[in-house]
């Protein structure tokens, strides 16, 4: 199919240029596929969710499985993305999931997506892997004194509906434990919530599946997949790996080139990072930034930004709609203005790094974990930008899925069951490009 977006942002042989390659040089090591093989499992992706499920499959049920990866280890969204643990991976209202699930399956969904962010602080323990974990819960942030009174229902549903631990603060409250600035009207905090470096985490747990006896392969994009005699021949740099099953982990990432029962099921949307020089003390000091932990500026085309250990400030939002890299830069100034304007004593302060990086929304907005029916083809995606806490989990429950032989998992009906495509596919970008706009004047 004809790519949704430029190809500037589908270029699997170079690394992004994002702060977090800066801070690691050890992200190199992997072969490319040069030879063909047999194995029991396939995984594709190796973001959290191929990682996190060969782990658990090599590890925990000592299955055969092979790992291919079209960039470097440590190209995707996992390798690239802002390091908020933080809940929960859907799109809607709390009171649109109750009408849409009902109340019980919303609980159960909110019991999951804590597990999820539990599952990733385990697995940082478990493996003692040194991701600069920082912070103790998420902060939502009320961009306009208009947003207090829903943040502070939406805090009152969250403890009362499903027992998470959460604070309100007014403005002058969160001043003084959080930040001043432009579009700070009050907050709520929520728990589990924390921030990571997210490559040091993926490179961490590609050590673990490795160690684990995964084979894992970079720069080997899988170009084709054929079936014969119920097996699979994937075919990655001119090499074929046969197979008895295997894992799309490719996320936003996918082309709609591989399975036609999977294609056309996400809109990619682009999510871009800017990322400051580091802070003088003074200069933080002067919006009394005094937090670590991840917080959301909840205007609907959300904000996202944190204060980083060596004092630099990362500050995410929606991204540009074309993928080139020029378009990538525009944003990046356009982002800047934005930041500034919401803290105007920063306005003297160069951006160091920029990238952007696809999120994938689905049109029931929330994830996918299952099985296609007739054929041993696992997939999970679309974690609506939520990946740090659903990814590794859902690459779990996979695993899970894949050892027991059985359809079902014993999770919430919101991740399960596969998304409704999207109708005239080559039309998804319009789609967005009007909500975008519709939303960008609310905010306005
Ligand atoms: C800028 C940005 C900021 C974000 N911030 C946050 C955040 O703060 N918190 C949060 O929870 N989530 C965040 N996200 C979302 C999060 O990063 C993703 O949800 C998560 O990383 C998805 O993990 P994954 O393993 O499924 O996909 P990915 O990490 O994208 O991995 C998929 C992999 O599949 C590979 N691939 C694709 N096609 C092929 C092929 N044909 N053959 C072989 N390999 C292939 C790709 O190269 C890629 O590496 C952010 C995303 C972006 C882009």
């Amino acid at each position: 199919m004809s790519n949704l977006y430029h190809n500037d942002i589908y270029k699997f042989e170079e690394p992004v240029k994002s702060y977090w390659e800066s801070t690691t040089t050890s992200n190199y090591k992997y072969e490319k596929l040069s030879k063909n093989i047999k194995t029991n499992i396939v995984v594709i992706g190796a973001g959290y969710t191929g990682i996190s499920c060969a782990l658990t499959l090599a590890k925990k049920y000592d299955e055969d499985v092979v790992l291919l990866e079209a960039g470097h280890i440590g190209w995707g969204s996992s390798a690239r993305n802002a390091g908020f643990c933080c809940i929960p991976p859907a799109k809607m209202s709390v009171a649109k999931m109750f009408k849409k699930y009902g109340k019980e399956e919303t609980k159960k969904f909110f019991k999951n997506t804590i597990e999820g962010s539990n599952f990733t602080k385990d697995l940082i323990k478990e493996y003692k892997i040194d991701c600069d974990l920082t912070g103790d819960c998420n902060y939502e942030v009320a961009p306009h004194p208009s947003y207090f009174e829903s943040i502070k229902e939406e805090a009152l549903i969250y403890k009362n509906e499903f027992g998470i631990e959460t604070e309100v603060y007014s403005q002058e409250e969160f001043n003084e434990i959080g930040h001043t600035g432009e579009e700070q009207f009050g907050a709520f905090s929520y728990k589990p919530g924390f921030a990571i470096n997210p490559l040091k985490l993926l490179l961490g747990l590609a050590e673990q599946a490795k160690k684990a006896g995964v084979l894992i392969y970079q720069k080997s994009k899988v170009t084709k997949i054929e079936k014969k005699l119920e097996k699979f021949n994937v075919i990655a740099n001119g090499h074929i790996i046969t197979s008895n099953k295997i894992v799309m982990a490719t996320n936003g990432f996918y082309k709609d080139d591989l399975f036609p029962d999977l294609n056309n099921m996400i809109l990619p949307v682009i999510s871009n990072i800017i990322i400051t020089r580091p802070l003088t003390n003074e200069e933080v000091k002067s919006h009394n930034f005094v937090t670590h932990n991840p917080i959301l500026n909840l205007r609907n085309l959300l904000f996202y930004y944190r204060l980083l250990k060596d004092n630099r400030f990362l500050f995410g939002a929606r991204g540009d709609l074309i993928g080139s890299d020029q378009s990538s830069l525009l944003k990046s100034k356009k982002m800047e203005k934005q930041m500034k304007s919401i803290f105007p004593n920063w306005k003297h302060v160069e951006i160091d790094f920029y990238w952007r990086g696809l999120v994938a929304v689905t049109r029931k907005l929330t994830p996918s974990i299952g099985k296609l029916n007739d054929d041993e083809i696992y997939y999970s995606f679309g974690y609506q930008a939520n990946g740090v806490n659903t990814a590794p989990w859902s690459g779990n429950e996979l695993a899970k899925l894949i050892f027991s032989n059985s359809k079902e998992l014993n999770i919430s009906k919101f991740y399960q069951s596969l998304p409704k495509k999207y109708p005239f596919p080559f039309l998804r970008l319009l789609y967005f490009r009007i909500a975008c706009l519709y939303y960008g004047l609310i905010d306005r």
